[in-house]
């Protein structure tokens, strides 16, 4: 491919419910831009409106249920974003059987219930897999209609809809190549690199890129500092018990230092995940499954190294850079190329972060993010029930450790006999997720997610 790289650090890290980003953030701002849509119209035209009713297809309808998608749908519809929705009460959405929603759009109210969403299978011969059809009736015709697409992460595109025209960029690059070229050549940082380009692209000041990081960085603080607050069962058919509180206090209790050290990582990438299995707000990092790696290794470095703030959004920096170039010259979505592109890039994000933060060079960085992805090829997705659950929450502390052993392993090999580049291990995911089959690309359908049941 290409093109340059012009995707915002704040469409990388964006807060919103659990627990699944493709499943519930995506769907959620697609009913929105639906609802938008809506608005739209003429206000005796939008009176002729009685029904509204949604389509999902590929693992959207697969795994819907179990990820909240219909919720979040809901929510979309009566105008709630995923980051300012109130988690509570998206969860309590359908809770009682039969419940009965008013959707107000300007002076039309439209009911609405469970059965005006449609679980509607493969959808094979869809532009792409996980696709939303929406449809406005009035009586029995067609008023207005919306084809959307949850293409991992959050992102979403509409259907027809025209790549934006990125602004011309400062540093423009399409792979860790030309990045680690521009670094290297021009004698700049990775940050103002990243940060120059941020401002075009979000058309923020530098300040204001900064407060945003902050607020990412305490939000993702704030899904571990919640997660090691609760004990009990997570939603779902599973009866899966959460583990991080337990975990942490175990933590505190081993005298063995590098136990408790370990423990404590464990602990941190845990409560995050878990508070992401419940549909709480987390920070996707790269998606919403993968969103306990980064947090868990921020914790870390903030509460046992005391690193400042100011170090820790370099960290966020770093980790952006590197889902940059996985998101554009491969995937992060797990519908598309399985569990590599979702706990193994978080993997390779918390890599990055980890060095960069360290002083280590661009080169360290980029051998430590290839390190920890390497190891994650061939991950498949396969949640059991179609929960983000098992798999995938000890995943993620599995993808945090990795993390921490491809930082070592980076910081001291030396930078330029590393064998395998970032850009060769994300072309390897690519090819990797092409050919894998699409039982182990969140349809649970394979993996996992059968042995459990039949096995
Ligand atoms: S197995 Fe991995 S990719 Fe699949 S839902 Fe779980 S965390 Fe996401």
């Amino acid at each position: 491919m290409n093109t340059f790289i012009a995707t915002s650090i704040f469409d990388i890290f964006k807060i919103g419910p659990g627990p699944s980003s493709s499943h519930t953030i995506g769907p959620m701002k697609a009913a929105l831009a639906f609802r938008r849509s809506l608005e739209r119209l003429s206000a005796d035209i939008l009176a002729q409106v009685d029904s509204l009713d949604v389509a999902l297809y590929g693992s959207l309808s697969a795994t819907g249920l179990g990820h909240g998608t219909h919720k979040a749908v809901l929510g979309g519809l009566l105008g709630w974003t995923p980051e300012g929705c109130d988690a509570d009460r998206l969860l309590a959405l359908f809770a009682k059987e039969g419940a009965e929603y008013e959707i107000v759009i300007g002076g039309c109210k439209i009911s609405f219930r469970a059965e005006n969403i449609r679980f509607a299978g493969a959808g094979e011969r869809l532009h792409y897999q996980n696709t939303l059809l929406f449809t406005a009736r009035g009586g029995d015709r067609d008023i207005q209609t919306g084809e959307y697409y949850s293409i991992g992460g959050g992102f979403i595109l509409e259907k027809g809809e025209r790549a934006r025209c990125p602004p011309e960029l400062p540093y423009p690059y399409s792979n860790m190549n030309d990045l680690r070229r521009l670094v290297e050549e021009r004698h700049c940082s990775l940050d103002d690199i990243i940060l120059a380009n941020e401002e075009k692209l979000a058309d923020r000041s530098r300040s204001e890129i900064q407060a945003g990081l902050d607020r990412i960085l305490s939000a993702m603080l704030e899904s571990v500092k919640n997660g090691l607050a609760v004990d009990g069962v997570l939603p779902g058919p599973i009866g899966l018990k959460r583990k991080a509180r337990a975990l942490h206090r175990h933590s505190r209790a081993v005298s063995d230092s590098h136990d408790r050290f370990l423990a404590a990582l464990n602990a941190y990438t845990l409560a995050a995940s878990e508070e992401n299995a419940a549909g709480r707000k987390v920070v996707t990092a790269p998606t919403s499954g993968s969103a306990g790696v980064l947090p868990g290794i921020a914790a870390l470095l903030r509460r046992h190294f005391k690193l400042p703030r100011k170090e820790l959004r370099k960290g966020l920096v770093a980790a952006a850079a590197i889902a940059f170039v996985a998101r554009h010259n491969a995937s992060i979505a797990g519908a598309e190329v399985g569990c590599q592109g979702e706990v193994g890039v978080a993997s390779a994000m918390a890599a990055a972060f980890m060095t960069h933060v360290h002083g280590g060079s661009i080169r360290q960085m980029e051998n430590s993010a290839e390190i920890a992805l390497e190891h994650h090829l061939g991950l498949t997705c396969d949640p059991v029930d179609g929960y983000v659950q098992i798999p995938c929450i000890e995943r993620n502390a599995l993808g945090a450790v990795s993390a921490y052993n491809a930082y070592i392993l980076a910081m001291v090999g030396d930078p330029l006999r590393q064998k395998v580049s970032f850009d060769q291990v994300v072309e390897a995911m690519r090819i990797t997720g092409k050919e894998m089959s699409k039982k182990y690309k969140e349809t649970a359908e394979g993996g996992l997610a059968v042995c459990t049941v039949h096995c």
